[in-house]
């Protein structure tokens, strides 16, 4: 197999769900076609079951496709793997272990000793703005500050790939866009290859160096739109009323819309 530009291929995917009882048989994804380039910020948006956070888990290696393939550096994925980071929407964290043993959980059971472990979790909690909460347990924060711990989990493991599945839905609209720019601050003193699936439009441009826009499921990439907005420009605040940044939400605005309109 010739040597690809990408971190990570993925062609002609298709996903499939078996009902354990009944065997009936859903396709969420089909004929799937994306290249995730080294280092890049890619989001996918699509309507509500098209089949975004089944694409993850197929990256990630919870899911075998039913066809297709993915390969990550040329290599087949087979199972999950560390070189893989998953970010859930809802947090994942132990409630009986403090914020920076949860942190330093992945490392823990890469073997790693307590104080190396507590020495990478306080760099990360000190990256996400965390240092303050590092002997809290996660009942005690709150839903932004655990989505940045989970993100602290994610990162202290040094994947090569960090996948985003809705990581800030839960969470009200102020906070969603703090936590919006703090990830992205937090990803370019990284620059890892990073895939953010979300449903909302606005942040999908927010963040990503492309949108991937997909069909009702079962899913497939309909376009990719480009994202040339300067990183040191990525601030709610300015980005708001920026031109650019209106033109190119509502171009991936039209894109789902009109995709909606062809499910009806
Ligand atoms: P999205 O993340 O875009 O909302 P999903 O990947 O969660 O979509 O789901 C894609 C499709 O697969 C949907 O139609 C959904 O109902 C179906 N699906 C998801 N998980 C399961 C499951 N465990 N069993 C059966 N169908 C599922």
């Amino acid at each position: 197999m010739p040597a690809t530009t990408a971190k990570i291929r993925i062609s002609d995917l298709a996903m499939e769900y078996v009902n354990g009882e009944s065997g009936e048989r859903h396709l969420a994804v089909a004929g799937l076609d994306l290249d995730i380039l080294p280092n890049e910020f890619l989001c996918v948006v699509g309507p509500s079951g098209c089949g975004k956070s089944t694409l993850i888990s197929a990256i990630a290696g919870f899911m075998k496709p039913k066809g297709g393939s993915v390969v990550m550096d040329d290599r087949p994925i087979t199972g999950p793997g560390a070189d893989r980071g998953v970010v859930f929407q809802e947090y994942a964290l132990l409630p009986w272990k403090t914020i920076r043993d949860n942190v330093g959980l992945g490392l823990k059971f890469k073997g790693v000793g307590s104080a190396e472990r507590d020495r990478v979790a306080d760099r990360f909690l000190h990256l996400t703005g965390l240092a303050a909460a590092a002997h809290k347990y996660p009942h005690e924060l709150s839903g932004g500050m655990k989505q940045r711990a989970a993100v602290a989990r994610t990162l202290a493991n040094a994947p090569e790939v960090m996948l985003l599945d809705e990581p800030f839905a839960a969470v009200d609209a102020q906070t969603r866009m703090t936590l919006q720019e703090e990830l992205l601050r937090v990803w370019e003193e990284s620059r890892l290859t990073a895939l953010f699936v979300t449903h909302s439009v606005e942040e999908a441009v927010f963040l990503a160096d492309r949108v991937a826009v997909l069909t009702p499921g079962p899913g497939r990439v309909k376009e990719i739109v480009d994202i040339p907005i300067a990183r040191e420009r990525r601030q709610w605040a300015s980005l708001d009323a920026d031109p650019l940044f209106s033109r190119l939400r509502d171009r991936v605005m039209h894109l789902v819309r009109g995709l909606d309109r062809a499910a009806a």
